[in-house]
């Protein structure tokens, strides 16, 4: 095992075997995505529409994550402001970066993050996968943004009719049956082993299988998430605050399920 010191020892990442089995981890040097060094711009820079919060300038997990919400639902309510999109804001960022909070979501193009909590480049580190499942690699740039730039929240956001999860589903409800599956080839196979717990999980869950899929993969990635080597420590002493929530597509709201 071995471990890497970050900002000015602050914290420590620690890399080496972990709970779902990593070989040793090597996160790269701050350099390599922008240093902690320079900050982020200044109050000019950081200026925004004056009745939507700086998200850097916000104390607590749960202070963002509100502020996140409120994001949302100006997303929701057609009433985006766009945040943190504009040149000066930009060229501020090019010495380093402090996303204040991480996203884990879904490849779907209707779903992007900083879209639909209006936010801004520079606020949040996303990773994106189909159904956002989750392995050893993907969890490196998961892990990456809260372990190695202090964001201090991790958002799990899965999606209404979330397609990856609804061909997983499909697949291993017919290969449970014994059926054949005329739309197999569609559902990845890597991605539907790896939503193999999330079925197992909803089953004799009451409503649709798929929202109910659909959370349990949120709520297993989360579970997975705080167990990780790179994030047990942090969530442990309360520097990591995790949540989880699911989008509408046809509302546009995120919901915070636990
Ligand atoms: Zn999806």
């Amino acid at each position: 095992m071995s471990t890497l010191h970050i900002r000015g020892d602050r914290r420590t990442l620690i890399t080496g075997v972990g709970t779902l089995g990593l070989g040793a981890l090597l996160v790269p040097a701050l350099s390599a995505c922008g240093g902690d060094d320079g900050g982020i711009g200044g109050a000019d820079a950081a200026a925004q529409t004056p009745d939507v919060p700086d998200l850097h300038g916000l104390e607590t997990a749960e202070d963002i994550w509100d502020a996140l919400l409120d994001g949302n639902q100006r997303w929701a309510d057609g009433k985006p402001v766009h945040p943190h999109t504009d040149a000066e804001w930009r060229t501020s960022l090019a010495e380093g970066q402090e996303p204040v909070a991480a996203v884990f979501s879904c490849v779907d193009s209707r779903v992007g993050p900083e879209l639909v909590f209006d936010t801004g480049v520079g606020d949040l580190m996303v990773t994106r996968t189909a159904g956002n499942v989750f392995d050893p690699l993907v969890s490196e740039s998961v892990s990456y943004g809260p372990a190695a730039l202090e964001a201090s929240l991790l958002v799990v956001l899965g999606h209404q009719k979330c397609g990856a999860v609804t061909a997983a589903h499909e697949a291993l409800l017919a290969a449970e049956e014994g059926t054949e599956l005329e739309e197999h080839d569609y559902a990845l196979p890597e991605t539907v082993e790896a939503l193999r717990p999330a079925y197992e999980a909803a089953k004799g869950e009451s409503g649709d299988p798929v929202d109910a899929m659909i959370k349990a993969n949120v709520l297993l990635t989360i579970q997975a998430l705080k167990e990780h080597p790179n994030l047990a420590e942090l969530v442990a002493d309360g520097e990591l605050t995790v949540v989880g929530g699911v989008y509408s597509l046809e509302t546009g709201l995120i919901t915070e399920i636990s």
